[in-house]
């Protein structure tokens, strides 16, 4: 920090005095500059010095080794994913072309409670292994849960909540930037909220914040709201509603009274911020669809139960009132499968079209069947179209909301994923800034950098000015766009043209270049 802060003040002595350096690495010439602040954009040149910017203003006699002519193009601070589940397919796709193509130069890891637990060593292991963008990671807690206590529904003893809080702080200090919750998630919901603060209390005397998929999103979802504001009103730490959203007809328009619990919040001094991906379908496991109860224990305690036909009965009901009122919003056809592992074939299939090819009427009752088939034989992951689109502009539109995907690195052809992963960034952009007007260019910059950078106290990123680390992204504001539908799935957002990561190139011209600059990024507890 203290190196980031001497480079800063040089430069902007530099600048006040007209001493700009003269000659740089990267230069670009004739953009209009949004700066990540929510600041208007204005005219400049930026100029690139190893992994800083060096300058940015008019630099007409500057020489540099590359120049990128960027009339007509914004250029902006690299997009920051907070909530990314990037994990599964960095080692295979370490070009994460589908967020490079987003203008995104950092993802954060370990989101809804599930992190590597140790931390280090997957870092270490990432360290090593050359990557396109940055990457940082949350800790998990219910992965520290369940390695210290397994997947059962009940209290933590008070040896077994130290030895949590003893993992919290050992990913502290590891270089997790905080620590998320899935509190809707096995076994995030047998958590009490008490024990989460008690984890929380840790991570925020280290600096972290705590970020929350939620424990309910649909008719409890208030509720959910209020817990989530406790856990850093309580735990003393910044706190962030993961992926907002209102799931299911009854519960749409509830937006409305969630802004306003974190508007009396914040008034109160506590520190909750939002984030949100901009689409009107979520995407999980099909055992959402499944009550709480009969997910204790795993896949394994799951399928044993499903063969007492009692408790089959009483989940195949639960499954159906899901339908109707929650996650598939009133049609089976609304749930459609991301991918199967025991059979490929069912990617991009919805649940009423599986159904019907098992020779059933889509009804409720018949669709709850073939989710039970499903997850009897190994789960599959699913997209559920069951969000409004008033909601999902409301929120956007919240000063305390900043967007992050949810998405993942996709193997370009392989599932079905939802579009999130390709689009969230371009389609901000694009449809919400350029065809909506939901948000000015410059507020949709702002949830993308600065403000992700500054809830994660990345102190050094997330804005574009001398001092700051030269992760940089020039796109053209009239052709932004994401490309990915839900059942066209693996198509590149466009209109990104550059970016540069820690000074680098990792996507020149349209074309990801063979640079594998991005960092392993470690949070403010790190030792
Ligand atoms: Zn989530």
């Amino acid at each position: 920090m203290r190196g980031a802060f001497c480079v800063l003040s040089m430069f902007a002595v530099g600048a006040v005095f007209g001493q700009q350096p003269n000659r740089f690495d990267v230069l670009i010439t004739g953009a209009r500059v949004i700066d990540g602040s929510g600041s208007p954009w204005y005219y400049a040149d930026v100029g690139i010095l190893g992994d800083t910017i060096a300058a940015v203003g008019p630099l007409p006699n500057a020489n540099a080794t590359t120049r990128i002519d960027a009339r007509g193009m914004v250029v902006a601070p690299g997009f920051i994913d907070i909530h990314s589940h990037a994990r599964r397919n960095i080692f295979r796709v370490p070009t994460a072309e589908n967020y490079l193509r987003e203008g995104v130069t950092t993802i954060v890891e370990g989101p809804d409670g599930s992190s590597p637990v140790p931390l280090a060593p997957f870092l270490d292991r990432l360290r090593q292994t050359p990557i396109s963008i940055n990457f940082a990671s949350f800790v998990g807690q219910g992965s520290i849960r369940s390695s210290v206590m397994g997947l059962v529904n009940r209290k933590a003893t008070p040896e077994e909540i130290e030895k949590m809080k003893e993992l919290a702080a050992q990913a502290m200090r590891d270089g997790a930037f905080g620590l998320s919750t899935g509190l809707f998630y096995v076994p995030g919901n047998f958590t009490p909220t008490e024990e989460v603060i008690d984890l929380a209390k840790v991570v925020g005397r280290m600096g972290g914040i705590h970020i929350s998929h939620m424990r309910e999103e649909a008719s409890h979802v208030l509720d959910s709201v209020r817990e989530t504001i406790r856990i850093g009103e309580e735990g003393g730490l910044p706190t962030q509603i993961t992926h907002h959203k209102m799931i299911g007809g009854p519960n749409w328009g509830k937006s409305l009274e969630s802004l306003k619990l974190v508007e009396e919040a914040r008034a109160r001094g506590v520190d909750v911020t939002i984030d949100q991906y901009p689409y009107t379908a979520s995407s999980t496991g099909i055992s959402a669809l499944f009550p709480q109860w009969a997910l204790e224990g795993g896949q394994k305690s799951t399928v044993e139960r499903l063969s007492a036909p009692s408790e089959r009965a009483r989940i195949k009901a639960a499954i159906g009132e899901a339908l109707k009122i929650d996650r598939g919003a009133g049609d089976p056809k609304n749930v459609s499968i991301v991918n199967c592992s025991f059979d490929r074939t069912l990617a991009g299939k919805n649940l009423a079209e599986i159904t019907q090819a098992r020779g059933a009427t889509p009804s409720f009752e018949n669709a709850a069947d073939t989710a039970i088939d499903l997850v009897s034989k190994g789960g599959c992951s699913a997209i559920y179209h069951a969000i409004s689109e008033d909601d999902v502009a409301r929120i956007m539109r919240s000063p305390y909301t900043m967007i992050a995907s949810d998405g993942e690195i996709p193997v370009f052809g392989e599932e079905s994923p939802h579009p999130r992963s390709y689009g969230t960034f371009a389609r901000v952009l694009g449809f919400y800034v350029r065809e909506s007007h939901v948000l000015t260019l410059e507020d949709a910059v702002h949830k993308m950098s600065g403000y992700p950078a500054a809830r994660l106290k990345l102190w050094d990123r997330g804005q574009l000015r001398p001092g700051m680390k030269a992760d940089v992204v020039v796109f053209d504001p009239a052709k932004v766009a994401d490309k990915s539908e839900y059942n066209r799935p693996h198509q590149y957002s466009v209109g990104v043209r550059d970016v540069i990561v820690n000074g680098k190139l990792a996507l020149r011209a349209d074309a990801v270049t063979t640079e594998r600059p991005g960092r392993v990024l470690y949070g403010p507890g790190r030792q």
